[in-house]
């Protein structure tokens, strides 16, 4: 296969369905830990060729979405200080913080600037040197080695006035977290572009407690065999880390990507939006890259107690246990528009992808 178009074949798509409908029998539950899955999941109309006994659950696989209220407030009141310019996803600055957002902040006269990529930060500072640029760092293995990236660019530049606030993630720590959830999770379909930079050897915990992952490709054919191979496992009862996206990721990684991150950052506790604080779960600029971490130079503590907005249960939801559909505030008071909670600001965020694509979900068990 080599064009896009040839991962949406219909004859294909209902090819591999049939094989699902005709090799699952037991009841099960299946994780597709990337907002990017889930997408695919309703846009495609996946789930409604899967047989009733089986079950996708949304994980918590959206950057923007579990980033803590108590790191963009942390951003918020960063871009309040008149010597810094504070850089920017878009998508970010929408996202609730416990009083307001950042784009609120900016409505208020803060210099917060929407960036495509760290370097363009790093450019900002290169343009402003009389002012401390804070790139707002967020996402997981997949943006971490482009931060790690910019604070080099910075170094090579000699730089002085560019820090980056990390709300970096990683996936590890979050998949056993899961396991301690009291959700019930039969298998995992686990993400491609992380996976491309990790490697598969993260997924050793959950396979060695008996759950099955698939690293998967986003394309529907790409979602449907992940799936036929988690049922297959979970059918014969082996528990085993399997690969359907080989044209992107190898067992290995990316090892330079995983050097560069490991040269700029050091594990740090990290607080997940509804889900707490996950120990060495986070990435700070550390060592000889100290200077670029913008809590130190600011003398910024991320808090760790945090609640959600009344009514939101998007804690629920970026832990399996709930659907948006479950929330009372699904399209009515929540919207794309006027969002509440952090799962319907991002694309990615599950309660937006229900919202646009409007399915109900099944549930098995
Ligand atoms: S619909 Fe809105 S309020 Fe409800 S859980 Fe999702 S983001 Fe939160």
């Amino acid at each position: 296969m080599k064009y896009m178009t040839e991962f949406r074949d219909g004859k294909i798509a209902g090819k591999i369905a049939r094989a699902i409908n005709s090799e699952s029998n037991k009841k099960i539950r299946i994780m597709e830990f990337c907002g990017g899955h889930t997408i695919s999941l309703l846009k495609y109309g996946i789930q409604d060729l899967l047989p009733d006994n089986i079950e996708m659950v949304s994980g918590p696989g959206c950057p923007v979405c579990v980033t803590s209220k108590a790191e963009i407030d942390a951003a918020i009141e960063l871009s309040e200080n008149p010597d810094v310019i504070l850089a920017s996803f878009g998508d970010m600055i929408r996202v609730p913080g416990a009083s307001m957002s950042l784009r609120q902040s900016k409505a208020k006269g803060s210099d917060i600037r929407i960036v495509y990529s760290p370097d363009d930060a790093v450019k900002i500072a290169g343009d402003n040197p009389d002012k401390k640029i804070v790139f707002f760092a967020v996402g997981f293995e997949t943006t971490a080695p482009v931060t790690a990236s910019s604070v080099k660019l910075a170094e090579s530049m000699n730089l002085k006035n560019y820090f980056v606030l990390s709300a970096h993630k990683t996936t590890p720590g979050i998949l056993s977290a899961l396991l301690a959830e009291e959700v019930r999770l039969d298998g995992f379909i686990c993400p491609g572009h992380v996976t491309a930079i990790t490697g598969t050897a993260m997924y050793k915990p959950l396979t060695d407690a008996g759950k099955p992952c698939v690293v998967s490709g986003f394309e529907p054919l790409d979602i449907l065999s992940s799936i036929l191979l988690v049922v297959r496992q979970v059918e014969t009862g082996i528990a085993k880390t399997e690969i359907s996206y080989s044209r992107v990721v190898a067992p290995s990684g990316n090892l330079r990507a995983q050097q560069i991150m490991n040269e700029v950052f050091s594990p740090t506790d990290a607080v997940w939006r509804g889900i707490g604080v996950i120990p060495d779960n986070g990435l700070k600029a550390d060592g000889d890259y100290k200077r670029f971490n913008a809590c130190a130079e600011f003398d910024i503590e991320i808090e760790t107690d945090e609640k959600e907005t009344k009514g939101c249960i998007c804690d629920k939801i970026l832990r399996g246990l709930n659907k948006p559909t479950d929330c009372k505030l699904f399209n009515s008071a929540c919207t794309p528009e006027d969002p509440i909670g952090a799962c319907m600001v991002s694309d990615e965020g599950t309660c937006s992808i229900y919202y646009r694509f409007g399915r109900k979900g099944k549930t098995v068990a």
